[in-house]
């Protein structure tokens, strides 16, 4: 099944209704999971630098015939946030879902990182999350509850060359997934992380480049390099009411290349 075909999974009226923040949301998985919340019925926000990326990605949305609205924003300033998240309220009247995507990285082995690059991907990432969570918590959720999926990285547990600030942020990022779940479960609110694999056409694995050996065209048990709807029928998921049992989870959605020890080469079975 090719990545064209994986979009029919889910009733079309799904999210029908609702509102959705997806920050990060003008390019690379963020893009195709805002097209996927809106195209089963949310009417959908997306927030990020660069005014330029922002007007293209809306006039893409609006051409499928998803409502969307924008605004430039740098998650890492709460004051800017909290503007966007006021805008979103005042346009839509809710925001039942929030799907922390934006991030930064660059591969550096950690000695070479210095201490202002370091900071700015904690401070996106992590803090960046923190910073969206808790105004659309305060500005919504905690009234009306919600839906947060926080977008983090298959590395839990691991040790990740080049991937030092990038590990430790979202690292962050699943603990407060779980603290949030566990804090704001009594208030209606579910928080869900996504650690994405390799994700083909993406920003995330363009910059790896040859960085890491081998890595690139699915080099997983299941074979091939996961597509941004891979993620965002995940978040479909998660965020509808199928999912109203499920709070607190981190998901690695990488065709098993996380549990895969030893990357052996598995033979096929043969014929006799
Ligand atoms: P991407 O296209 O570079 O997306 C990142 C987005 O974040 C951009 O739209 C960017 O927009 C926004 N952003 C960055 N800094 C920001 C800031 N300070 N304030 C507001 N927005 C900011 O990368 P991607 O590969 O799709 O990655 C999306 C998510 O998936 C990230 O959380 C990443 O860690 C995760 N992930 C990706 C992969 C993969 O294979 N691609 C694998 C594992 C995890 P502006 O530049 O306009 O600000």
């Amino acid at each position: 099944m090719g990545p064209g075909e994986l979009m029919g999974v889910f009733r079309e009226d799904l999210l029908a209704g609702r509102v959705a923040f997806v920050t990060g949301g003008a390019t690379g998985i963020g893009n195709g999971i805002a097209h996927a919340l809106g195209r089963h019925g949310a009417k959908v926000a997306i927030a990020s630098r660069k005014r330029e990326n922002l007007e293209h990605a809306a006039a893409a949305l609006d051409a499928a015939g998803i409502e969307c609205w924008f605004d430039t924003c740098d998650i890492r300033e709460p004051e800017q946030v909290e503007r966007v998240v006021a805008g979103i309220v005042e346009q839509f009247g809710a925001i039942d879902i929030l799907v922390n995507n934006a991030a930064g990285n660059f591969p550096a082995p950690m000695r070479k990182i210095s201490y202002n690059g370091f900071r700015a991907i904690v401070g996106i990432d992590l803090l960046g999350t923190y910073n969206v969570s808790k105004a659309v918590f305060e500005a919504w959720m905690k009234d009306h509850g919600g839906g947060v999926v926080n977008i983090s990285a298959p590395f839990e547990g691991m040790g990740v060359a080049l991937q030092s600030h990038v590990a430790a942020a979202k690292a962050g990022v699943d603990s407060l997934t779980r603290t949030c779940a566990v804090e704001w479960g009594p208030l209606g609110i579910r928080v869900n992380a996504i650690a994405p694999g390799e994700i083909a056409q993406t920003e995330g694995v363009a910059r790896f480049g040859d960085a890491v050996a081998g890595s690139t065209g699915g080099n997983n048990p299941l074979g091939f390099a996961g597509a941004t709807e891979d993620i965002a029928n995940v978040v479909l998921f998660l965020v509808s009411d199928a999912a109203r049992f499920v709070s607190g989870q981190v998901f690695c959605v990488d065709g098993a290349s996380g549990v895969d020890a030893f990357k052996m080469k598995v033979e096929p079975p043969s014929e006799d």
